[in-house]
């Protein structure tokens, strides 16, 4: 049996969300806009499906718009308080240096049209201080987004207190909860949101599917032009089996919260004991506050694809830093931001646990994981320079 720990970059559906899933294919196959009985019995799941979804976050219905899932949430989140800021000559943002590509790439952009960023540090536990996020506001910031956990070192923001902060000077919030909701408690009202982005195949759901929150009072643009759907604020026909599947995924997810996320914290903090036995590793990010199903380590003198093709052929898959797009040489620019130094930082592997992990899986992980390492250490050129002396260890 092949242990799946890349749960991070997408999880299986669960049962349940499957077999909701299926008669919105078929049967009840009919477009929500439409007013035929078909269209208007998957216009009910879909309203249905919605308020399923808010209830999960303490939103109310319409504050939720569909979308195609998280990339698409966060873009127009960001772009849409871009420009309501501009109009009143706020330019202004602020985020943080271990954001998603999802994120990064789309301030990017602004900054190209003329927007400025301050990318707070986060410092070498991987969390952002709020001391240092209330000292960057300004006059003219138009939004604050920094994600509630990373999908790469697994580490949660004090959301609540920078919610807290941008609601007391009236700033825009948004967040990219991806990795978060379905997996920690997430209330959108206790943690003072005003924008949050979420993705179904994040919690065992289909991927292609996923939310904006937006609460009541803030304002988006469309960013997909076309029918009224989504109340005009996101064209296109509403993949109604999927938001139905993404709906019993989450309720499912919520229900069973507590069970899981306690059974995986202590799987995580297994696999963390057993891999910090293997010399010259350390953990990345916050101990404590992480995600119950991520461990991200750093093993000094291997290449983590390396390790990842061998764990792989040993019947474990796992992810090295973020979902290394096409192999680039880049290490991470999270493992960067905590302070990693290049060569440390390119012998990382991250572990996410799926929520059936048992105790045998973690400590195949964990055996599997120690004899690799030690394995390409025996023939790395860098591990012979690191044990002769003639490069210090870092770690
Ligand atoms: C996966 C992920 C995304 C992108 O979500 P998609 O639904 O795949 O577009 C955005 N942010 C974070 C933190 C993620 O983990």
């Amino acid at each position: 049996m092949r242990i799946y720990a890349d749960n991070a970059a997408t999880t299986k559906m669960t049962e349940k969300a499957v077999e909701a899933m299926l008669p919105y294919l078929t049967g009840t196959f009919g477009n929500p806009s439409s007013l035929s009985s078909e269209g208007q019995r998957a216009k009910e799941a879909l309203e249905d499906a919605r308020a399923r979804i808010a209830r999960c976050i303490g939103a109310a219905p319409r504050e939720i718009i569909f979308t195609s899932g998280g990339s698409e949430s966060d873009n127009q989140a960001i772009v849409s308080a871009a420009e309501n800021g501009k109009r009143k000559g706020k330019t202004h943002i602020v985020s943080d240096t271990i954001e998603h590509h999802a994120v990064l790439h789309t301030l990017k952009k602004l900054e190209k049209k003329g927007f400025s960023v301050t990318y707070l540090p986060v410092h070498e536990n991987g969390i952002v201080r709020t001391d240092e996020l209330e000292a960057a506001l300004r006059d003219d910031t138009c939004l604050v987004t920094v994600m509630y956990a990373n999908n790469e070192i697994g580490t949660l923001q004090p959301v609540r207190d920078i919610g807290g902060i941008c609601r007391e000077r009236g700033i825009p919030f948004h967040t990219d909860a991806v990795q978060a909701v379905g997996h920690v408690p997430v209330n959108v009202i206790e943690d003072n949101i005003d924008m949050l982005s979420a993705s179904a195949h994040k919690f065992g759901g289909p991927k292609g599917t996923g939310f904006l929150y937006v609460r009541k009072g803030v304002r988006v643009l469309p960013f997909i032009e076309g029918g009224a759907q989504e109340r005009g604020l996101r064209a296109g026909t509403e993949n109604v089996a999927g938001i139905v599947a993404a709906a019993a995924a989450l309720e499912e997810a919520v229900s069973d919260m507590d069970e899981v996320a306690g059974r995986l914290t202590r799987l995580r903090d297994r696999i963390i004991k057993g891999f910090s036995m293997i010399p010259h590793s350390a953990l990345n990010g916050d101990p404590v506050k992480r995600l119950p199903s991520n461990v991200s380590f750093c093993f000094e003198g291997i290449e983590g694809e390396s390790l990842l093709l061998l764990l792989d052929d040993r019947g474990i898959s796992a992810s090295s830093g973020s979902a290394c797009t096409s192999g680039s040489l880049d290490p991470s620019h999270v493992l960067l931001a905590i302070g990693r130094v290049h060569d440390v930082a390119h012998g990382s592997l991250r572990i996410t646990l799926g929520r059936d992990a048992d105790e045998e899986q973690a400590d195949t992980i964990i055996k599997e994981t120690a004899e690799v390492v030690s394995y390409l250490r025996g023939f790395s050129p860098v591990w012979r320079d690191l044990c002769s002396g003639k490069t210090g260890f870092i770690l």
